[in-house]
C-alpha cells in the first residue's frame, strides 16, 4: 500500500516510519522496514497492526543502518499477519511491494519446481524467492531484478534492498505510482512524494514501466525496454 526508501546519511528506521506516517491515511493492516547496518547486513523488524506497533518492536529491537526500506500493507493475497508483512526477505534480497503480481501462482509453481520452500501466502514472497534465484546463480542485483520484473504480470511497485549493499535501492514502477527524492548526498524513494515532503522537494516520478539503479549519487533510470531513459526532476510544492 505504502512505500519508502532511503540512502541517507542518518539512521534510517525512525526516518522510515516518519515517512511511512505520512501514507497513513491510506490505510493499512501491518507494516515493516529493512535496513542494511554498519557491518553491511541486511535485517528486518514487522509488526502488525498500527505504526505504533512497528515502533514499540524498534524499540525492543532497534534496527541500525543507514539505508532502508519501509512499507504498509494492505493485505490482499495472505491475512494480515507478522510473516505476511513486508518487507519480504529471501537470502540476500529485501522486497517491499504495492499492488498485485498476477501471474505469482504460476511462478510459484516454477521456484517449487526448482525445490524452493515458501514461508507465506503472499504473491510478494515470489518476487524476492525470483530474485534470490537469479543472485544465487552469480548475476549482479541489477541484472537479477532485471529478470525477476521481466516475468510479473499485474500492476505495481517494488522496491529491492540486498544485503552487502548499502548503497543501492532498485525500484520499479508499474501500474503504482513511485517517486525518487533527490537529497543532498541522500536519495529517496515513496510511492507518494508527501512521504518525502520533509527530506526533500525535489522529485523525479518514474514513468509506466520505469525501473530505477539509485545510489547515494543519484538514480539511473529504465524504460520498460531497459533502454536508459531521462526522466525530469521537479520541485514539488508540499504544504504539509
Ligand atoms: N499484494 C501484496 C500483499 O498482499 C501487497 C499489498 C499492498 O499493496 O499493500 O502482500
Amino acid at each position: 500500500c505504502g512505500i519508502v526508501g532511503v540512502l541517507g546519511n542518518h539512521e534510517a528506521a525512525p526516518i522510515l516510519v516518519e515517512a511511512l506516517k505520512r501514507l497513513e491515511y491510506r490505510g493499512y493492516d501491518s507494516a515493516g522496514i529493512a535496513t542494511v547496518n554498519k557491518d553491511n547486513r541486511l535485517d528486518r523488524r514487522r509488526a502488525v497492526g498500527k505504526l505504533v506497533n512497528l515502533s514499540d518492536e524498534l524499540v525492543h529491537n532497534p534496527l541500525q543502518g543507514k539505508s532502508g526500506i519501509g512499507h504498509t500493507r494492505w493485505a490482499t493475497h495472505g491475512a494480515p499477519t507478522t510473516d505476511n508483512a513486508h518487507p519480504h526477505r529471501a537470502g540476500p534480497v529485501a522486497v517491499v511491494h504495492n499492488g498485485i503480481i498476477e501471474n505469482f501462482r504460476e511462478l510459484r509453481e516454477e521456484l517449487a519446481a526448482e525445490g524452493i520452500n515458501f514461508c507465506t501466502e503472499t504473491d510478494t514472497e515470489t518476487v524476492a524467492l525470483m530474485a534470490q534465484s537469479h543472485l544465487e546463480k552469480g548475476v549482479s542485483p541489477v541484472e537479477a531484478v532485471k529478470a525477476t520484473l521481466a516475468r510479473l504480470d499485474g500492476a505495481f511497485a517494488l522496491c529491492f534492498l540486498f544485503d552487502g549493499q548499502d548503497d543501492l535501492i532498485i525500484a520499479a514502477r508499474r501500474g503504482s505510482p513511485l517517486a525518487i527524492g533527490h537529497g543532498d548526498g541522500e536519495m529517496f524513494v515513496g510511492s507518494d512524494a508527501i512521504a518525502l515532503a520533509p527530506m526533500t522537494d525535489k522529485v523525479t516520478y518514474l514513468e509506466e514501466g520505469d525501473w530505477a539503479v539509485i545510489t547515494r549519487a543519484g538514480a539511473e533510470i529504465f524504460d520498460a525496454r531497459n533502454q536508459h531513459a531521462n526522466r525530469p526532476m521537479k520541485q514539488v510544492r508540499m504544504d504539509a
